[in-house]
């Protein structure tokens, strides 16, 4: 290749993106390199909860950046242990291990799972999950997810993740036998359209795996840090997971993710688990300053009801131009548009300065920043209420 190629040449293309190259956040903002600005309903893919470069973030990161940013994974360091506190603090859980990204807190989780199966179910290795689900891009995060794409890539997968109906207790039942050591799932599937565990499925499952001694594992990357109005998802069903998983919200924007475990289960012994990044001071520091703001009752009770103020306007919308419903909890939403035009609304939307995210050609997901304003929002829905109006009105002469 030459080296006087187009800047884009330099990164490897693993997906295809819009020409626009950004150069600043703020809150529920985006600049491109030209200037124009953007209101962002994606915020990194529901990563920076607190907007972008939210300041209590960013001043935590240069403080802890000039006070250390890496001693060793050999080496406890303040910053870790003060985020592990505050976490188990806020959970049912008891011990954390930081990771770097969502798929390497899962795949700890599916070693967890896999070391306990080995100490005490005879060996039993088997994870069931769903259709539908989404758990990473790792060979075993990929082959633990249910997602119709990843099944032709990769040969040979990584065996043991027999998958279930989300909501269907009876497809787990079936399923469940002397080899399975865990039921993993995301309480709202979110890459596959915002699917909602509901529950009495959630319920359902947690007496399901605890008559068979099976652990249950929730990917709350996703729909943990105060997403959906509570600070886990899991805690609305008012039940006890096993393991957890955290990710994207957890860092604020910043490369944070954790493996959350009851003491029961927390069996990993010298040498199963590490990783030179993991449990980094900076990235700590950045993860307690979110956990900080998330955590508050108010905060959490002011997402419940921007969530319930968002989906009341895209009912609306969904009304005024003949869609179909809205799914989801607190400020993880989706549209759904009967039609596969997503794609064509989204990259309609980027014209006039609208980031939006259609998962599945016939959905739109919604995963603003939370603390997104009302404002914000009926800005948002009323640019994309032209936008459905040019797209009917196209239809239509069509
Ligand atoms: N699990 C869920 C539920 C997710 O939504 C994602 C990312 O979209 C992941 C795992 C993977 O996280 P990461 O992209 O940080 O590896």
């Amino acid at each position: 290749m030459t080296h006087t190629a187009h800047p884009f040449d330099a990164l490897m293309e693993i997906t295809a993106r819009p020409n626009n190259v950004f150069v600043r956040g703020e809150g529920s903002w985006l600049w491109d390199d030209g200037g124009k600005r953007y209101l962002d309903f994606i915020q990194g893919w529901a990563v920076n909860c607190l907007g972008h470069s939210p300041p209590a973030v960013a001043e935590a990161i240069a403080s802890q950046a000039k006070t250390l940013i890496t001693a060793s994974p050999a080496y406890h360091n303040a910053t870790s242990l003060k985020l592990a506190k505050a976490l188990v603090d806020s959970s049912c859980f008891d011990q954390v291990f930081f990771a770097n990204s969502g798929a390497e807190a899962n795949e700890g989780a599916i070693k967890l799972a896999r070391k306990y199966g080995a100490l005490h179910k005879a060996g039993a290795f088997e994870i069931i999950t769903f259709e539908g689900g989404f758990h990473g891009r790792t060979l075993a995060t990929m082959s633990a997810s249910g997602k119709k794409a990843f099944e032709p890539l990769f040969e040979p997968k990584v065996k043991g993740f027999p998958k279930a109906q989300l909501n269907d207790i009876a497809s787990v039942r079936q399923l469940t036998n002397k080899n399975t050591v865990g039921v993993m799932l995301e309480p709202i599937q979110g890459e596959a359209g915002v699917w909602p565990a509901t529950d009495q499925f959630l319920q359902e499952l947690r007496a399901l795996t605890q008559e068979h001694g099976v652990l249950l594992i929730v990917d709350e990357i996703q729909t943990g840090m105060g997403r959906t109005g509570e600070l886990f998802a899991y805690e609305r069903a008012e039940i006890a997971p096993d393991i957890m998983t955290l990710g994207k919200g957890i860092g604020g924007g910043a490369p944070l993710a954790a493996l959350l475990a009851t003491e029961r289960v927390s069996c990993f012994e010298h040498g199963d688990q590490g990783g030179t990044f993991n449990g980094n001071s900076l990235m700590c520091a950045a993860g307690l300053a979110v956990l900080e703001q998330v955590s508050q009752p108010a905060f959490l009770k002011s997402v419940a009801d921007t969530g319930l103020f968002l989906e009341s306007e895209l009912q609306r919308l969904s009304a005024r131009h003949g869609l179909g419903e809205v799914r989801g909890r607190g400020l993880l939403l989706a549209l759904d548009l009967k039609l596969p035009i997503g794609p064509a609304l989204v990259a309609q939307a980027l014209e006039v300065g609208l980031l939006l995210n259609s998962p599945r050609p016939d959905t739109l997901r919604f995963m603003p920043a939370l603390n997104v304003t009302r404002e914000e929002i009926s800005q948002m829905t009323d640019q994309l209420d032209t936008i459905l109006t040019k797209a009917g009105a196209a239809r239509r002469v069509a």
